[in-house]
């Protein structure tokens, strides 16, 4: 008994996008969610008033005003610009590297001058093609900013040596010759106003969702249920695991309510030195401009994946990269199931990505 057209696995942006638009074009779809939440990542929950990003902080920004509008039907958003801070050992620099980095760095104060520091420090480390994300980084922005900047805050990030990460991480990273501390480079950015978990509930409206239920435990019974599946869980647990696993980073969230109104002024500080253990802190007030009491803060540890964890962040090398190439050619395999999002695709999407990615199949299903 066939009883849904689509069977939707996660209610994450990408699975709460595909939902919304087959159900807005009249299919009867079901949204099953292993976690007790709606909302994948982007999950945020009220404290002390204070919406906080339980799964990470999310910034959103986009350059596409296809996926801009259509988030802005579900969310109206404020006008938060991300900025960061990085802590090195109590030194403060302004992110990314601009030209607040590059003259507290070394004293210039012309753009010239910081183009001249970093060619010098790029020439000296005798860098023409980067391979990996250490070269990488030096040649954009030289040794000093690379050591203070990058290396500790990589290494505790990713868990490997920055000469074994790929380049490509480095440049989602601006480097500019501008007083700009624009985190990104994006013509729209904000934080929905009133959390991103509103913003998908909105999403799911009308629609069936059942939480607490895990497709892999019961995934003949769930595909029996419909004619298709939208699969947005890890691509190598729907196997079984059975090339292997791919790698992921974990994060652990360590959060804290303080009976003070500010912890430390900004939305984020990264600790990017290597000696202290979290990689940054995140006080949620700031996203929303928050004049609440109290503020909750978290610290991120991120950590290697362990069956049990949650996979956040696919490790994109090489080595990854071939093992993704072999369960992919099983999926393509698995008549009736489509497999999206950051862990069905096993891909360092930002939501702006995902969202359009969802969108791109709803193209080619609902023609
Ligand atoms: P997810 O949000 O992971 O949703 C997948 C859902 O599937 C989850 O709810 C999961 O419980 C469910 N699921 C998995 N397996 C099963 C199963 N077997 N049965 C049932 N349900 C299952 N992007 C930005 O644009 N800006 C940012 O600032 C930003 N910050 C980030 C910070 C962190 C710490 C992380 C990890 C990511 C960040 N991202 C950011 C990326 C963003 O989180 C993702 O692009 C986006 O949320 C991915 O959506 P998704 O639907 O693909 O996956
Ligand atoms: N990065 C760094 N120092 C910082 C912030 C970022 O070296 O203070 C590096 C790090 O390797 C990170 C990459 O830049 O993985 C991309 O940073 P981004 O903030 O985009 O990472 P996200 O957490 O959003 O995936």
């Amino acid at each position: 008994m066939i009883k849904y057209d689509y069977l939707i696995v996660g209610s994450g942006l990408y699975g709460a996008v595909f939902a919304r638009e087959a159900a807005d074009k009249g299919k009867k779809v079901l949204v099953v969610d292993k976690r007790p939440n709606i909302a994948g990542n982007v999950y945020t929950e009220e404290i002390e008033g204070i919406n906080v990003h339980k799964y990470g902080a999310h910034i959103f920004h986009t350059n596409n005003k296809r996926v801009w509008e259509y988030v802005n039907r579900f969310a109206e958003f404020n006008r938060f610009t991300n900025s960061p801070v990085a802590n090195y050992h109590g030194e403060l620099y302004s992110l990314p590297f601009n030209m607040y980095t590059f003259n507290k760095m070394w004293g210039v104060v012309t753009p010239d001058e910081a183009a001249a520091k970093i060619e010098e420090q790029k020439k000296a480390a005798g860098i023409t093609e980067p391979k990996n994300l250490e070269e990488q980084a030096i040649s954009l922005v030289g040794t000093d900013i690379y050591e203070k900047l990058i290396k500790g805050y990589t290494e505790k990030q990713w868990g490997r040596p920055c000469a074994e990460l790929p380049a490509f991480i480095i440049k989602r990273l601006p480097v500019r010759l501008t007083f700009d501390n624009n985190y990104f480079n994006a013509l729209y950015q904000g934080i929905p106003i009133g959390g991103y978990t509103k913003m998908v509930e909105k999403m799911l409206e009308g629609i069936e969702v059942r939480l607490n239920t895990d497709y892999l435990e019961d995934k003949a019974g769930l595909d029996s249920m419909a004619d298709k599946v939208i699969y947005t869980g890890a691509i190598d647990a729907y196997f079984d695991y059975k090339l292997g696993n791919l790698e992921y980073r974990s994060v652990r969230f360590e959060n804290e309510v303080l009976d003070i109104p500010n912890f430390q002024g900004n939305a984020a500080v990264n600790y990017t030195d290597l000696e202290t253990p979290w990689t940054r802190i995140i006080e949620h007030k700031w996203f929303e401009f928050g004049t609440q009491p109290k503020t909750v803060i978290s610290r991120e540890y991120s950590s290697e994946w362990k069956p049990g964890d949650e996979p956040y962040y696919p490790v994109n090398d090489d080595k990854n990269g071939e093992l993704y190439k072999l369960y992919k050619e099983l999926a393509d395999k698995e008549s009736n199931v489509i497999f999206g999002g950051r862990l069905g695709e096993y891909k360092y999407y930002d939501m702006d990505a995902v969202i359009a990615s969802a969108l791109e199949l709803c193209d080619k299903e609902f023609v």
